[in-house]
């Protein structure tokens, strides 16, 4: 049982809208917190339609949306978010920014509350230096993407991760709905280790001519079982997300095979990052998307 009662969680794109969202369903409460007043806005758009989605299908009441859009507030000072007893971290993936935003949490969440990220491969000891002696508070709880949907969280401790902070870990997932699974702290940990190499694969088949986007796709989705080809899942995931994850396994690894291929850096640069700005390795404009 977890006695988790608020959670704070900082960035509100992509992975932190959706966590946000489902602590409150399952009754938590969560402060979104962004710089990006844009950003917060379009977190609670989304809250909003995707509860009403829900309520649409029958599969909640409206009271229920109802309840969990009240238990979210949105708010840019992270110092606003203090009253929270539990901090998770899911801001763009970058080990500086982490750095700043541990050192900034260790401040605002003192004492008791643990102080997760949601990082997708960055080491959770090297997140973990930024906070000193609460290196004990740090831990990896790493969800997935749509997070309401998903039901994994890897859970990565630090080299200086307490028992305690592993078991209330684990403890706040179940209440979330969710399966925890332990990875150690290694480089991409256990699903980007795997996946991600795949991807960049992916985007090396397409640029030596080996298949269209379309067929790749379609290959892995029939021929793999997967729910969707490895270039619409980078579009999904967010390709500056995927070239980020790349540059932390290339940097860790010392391996040129993990170097970020050059058709998805050519993508990044021009600013297509997938979903999340409307064109990535498709065009979401056209009906031929996906
Ligand atoms: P995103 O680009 O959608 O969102 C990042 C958010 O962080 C943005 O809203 C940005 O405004 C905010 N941000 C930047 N600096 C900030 C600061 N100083 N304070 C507060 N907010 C700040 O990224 P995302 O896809 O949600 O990824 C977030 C984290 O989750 C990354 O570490 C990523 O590796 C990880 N992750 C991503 C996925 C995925 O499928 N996208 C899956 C699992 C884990």
């Amino acid at each position: 049982m977890s006695s988790v009662k608020t959670i704070a969680v900082i960035g509100a794109g992509t992975m932190g809208s959706g966590i946000a969202l489902t602590a409150a369903q399952s009754g938590i409460g969560a402060i979104q917190v962004d710089v990006s007043q844009a950003q917060l806005d379009k977190a609670k758009a989304g809250h909003t339609k995707g509860l009403a989605r829900l309520v649409e299908k029958g599969k909640i009441q409206q009271s229920d949306a109802d309840a969990a859009l009240k238990r979210i507030c949105y708010v840019t000072d992270m110092a606003e978010a203090k009253s929270a007893d539990w901090a998770v971290e899911a801001a763009s993936e970058n080990p500086q920014l982490k750095a700043k935003l541990f050192a900034m949490m260790r401040e605002v969440f003192p004492g008791g509350a643990v102080l997760a990220t949601n990082t997708s491969s960055i080491s959770i000891t090297q997140i973990a230096a930024a906070v000193g002696d609460d290196a004990h508070r740090v831990i990896g709880m790493h969800f997935f993407n749509p997070v309401p949907v998903m039901k994994l969280v890897e859970v990565i401790r630090g080299l200086a991760t307490s028992d305690e902070t592993v078991q209330r870990t684990i403890d706040l997932a179940k209440a979330m709905g969710k399966t925890p699974v332990p990875a150690n702290d290694r480089a991409g940990f256990v699903s980007n280790r795997v996946l991600m190499p795949m991807i960049n694969e992916a985007f090396e088949a397409w640029m030596h001519g080996v298949a269209q986007p379309e067929h790749i796709d379609e290959i892995m989705k029939l021929g793999c079982n997967h729910p969707m080809g490895p270039l619409r899942l980078a579009d999904f995931i967010g390709l500056d997300v995927c070239h980020d994850i790349m540059m932390v396994l290339y940097r860790e690894l010392g391996n040129p095979k993990y170097f970020p291929n050059p058709k998805l850096r050519e993508l990044v640069t021009a600013g297509r990052l997938g979903d999340k700005t409307g064109r990535g390795v498709y065009d979401y404009s056209s009906p031929r998307a996906g």
